[in-house]
C-alpha cells in the first residue's frame, strides 16, 4: 500500500479498468472524519467482485487504506472516498489494481432542501433480465457507468436534474446513482434488488428511519405509472443522501420538507455512528 498524489499519473493506460471499465467501485461518505459503518458496503463490494470474477480483497486491508486516506486528508466536514478494484493490466499476471481516492464531497446542502426534478427513462431491460443474463452485471457496482452518465445527460437535455429508470415491463427501478423510495400514506416502498438494481445501503438505513417513525417500510414492485400519485418520491444515496423528487416528467409531486430533513439527519447520524 502506498500513498500517492492523485494529480500525478498513477494508472497504466493498459489497465482493464481504463480500457474496458472492467472493475468495481464503492463510494464511502466520511462525515467529520468519522469512519462510517462498513459491513454493508463491503458485502456489496464482495458481491460485485463475485459478479465480475474479481478476487476478494481483505476487509482489514481496505479499512486500513480508508483510515490512511482519511488521515492523509485535510479535515473537512464531508469526504467522499472511492474504493476501486480492476482486473489489473492487460497482458499482466492477473494481479488486480486497487486504489482509494479521498476528495471533499460536493456540497449537496441546497439540493437536499429543494429536491430535484426527474424524468423516467427506459433502461431497456425487463425487471427479471438479471436472472437470465447475469453477464449484464445488473446489480453490480462496476466501473462502466457511461450509460448512467448518458442517462443524466439525457435528463439534462429534457430540462431535468435526475432520472428514474424504468424496466420494459413498466416498473420503476432506481436512479443512475441512487435508490428509489416511494411513500403512499404510512407505507414506504423500494424496488427489491432482484429487479436488476443495486442493493442500496442508504435505502436500508432509510428503512430504519421510516420504521422508527411508525411507517411500514418494505420492498415491493413499483409501477412507473403509479409514481404520479405517490405522496412522496425520494432518490437516496450515500454521499448526496435523500433528495425529494418535486417534479416527475414535468408534473409536480408532493414534497414533505420536514420529513426529508429528518431523514437526512438520520442518514448523517448513521454515517457518524461507528
Ligand atoms: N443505485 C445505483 C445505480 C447507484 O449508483 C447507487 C450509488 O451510487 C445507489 C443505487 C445507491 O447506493 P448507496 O445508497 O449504497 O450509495
Amino acid at each position: 500500500m502506498r500513498r500517492v498524489d492523485p494529480r500525478e499519473p498513477q494508472l497504466a493506460v493498459t489497465d482493464w479498468g481504463a480500457t474496458r471499465g472492467d472493475g468495481i467501485f464503492e463510494s464511502v461518505s466520511v462525515i467529520d472524519g468519522r469512519m462510517p459503518p462498513l459491513d454493508a458496503r463491503f458485502d456489496r463490494l464482495e458481491a460485485s467482485a463475485r459478479a465480475l470474477d474479481l478476487p476478494l480483497i481483505d476487509r482489514a486491508l481496505w479499512t486500513e487504506a480508508l483510515l490512511r486516506s482519511i488521515d492523509a486528508h485535510d479535515p473537512v466536514e464531508r469526504l467522499a472516498v472511492t474504493l476501486a478494484l480492476t482486473r489489473g493490466v492487460e497482458g499482466g499476471d492477473g494481479t488486480p489494481t486497487a486504489w482509494l481516492l479521498a476528495r471533499p464531497a460536493r456540497d449537496f446542502t441546497d439540493i437536499r432542501r429543494t429536491g430535484v426534478s426527474a424524468v423516467t427513462l427506459d433502461r431497456g431491460y425487463a425487471s427479471d433480465a438479471a436472472e437470465g443474463a447475469p453477464w449484464l452485471l445488473l446489480g453490480a457496482k462496476h466501473l462502466s457507468y457511461a450509460t448512467n452518465s448518458a442517462a443524466l445527460r439525457e435528463a439534462s437535455r429534457r430540462g431535468a436534474d435526475d432520472v428514474i429508470f424504468t424496466s420494459t415491463d413498466g416498473l420503476a427501478l432506481e436512479g443512475p446513482t441512487s435508490s428509489l423510495l416511494v411513500r403512499r400514506g404510512d407505507i414506504v416502498e423500494s424496488p427489491s434488488a432482484d429487479s436488476g438494481i443495486l442493493a442500496g445501503t442508504t435505502q436500508s438505513t432509510a428503512f430504519g428511519f421510516f420504521e422508527s417513525r411508525g411507517f411500514t417500510a418494505r420492498f415491493a414492485p413499483i409501477r412507473a405509472d403509479d409514481l404520479a400519485d405517490a405522496d412522496a418520491v425520494w432518490l437516496v444515496s450515500s454521499v448526496r443522501q435523500a433528495v425529494a423528487v418535486h417534479t416527475l416528467d414535468g408534473r409536480p409531486l408532493p414534497v414533505d420538507g420536514e420529513l426529508t430533513a429528518a431523514l437526512n439527519d438520520w442518514l448523517a447520524n448513521a454515517a457518524r455512528s461507528e
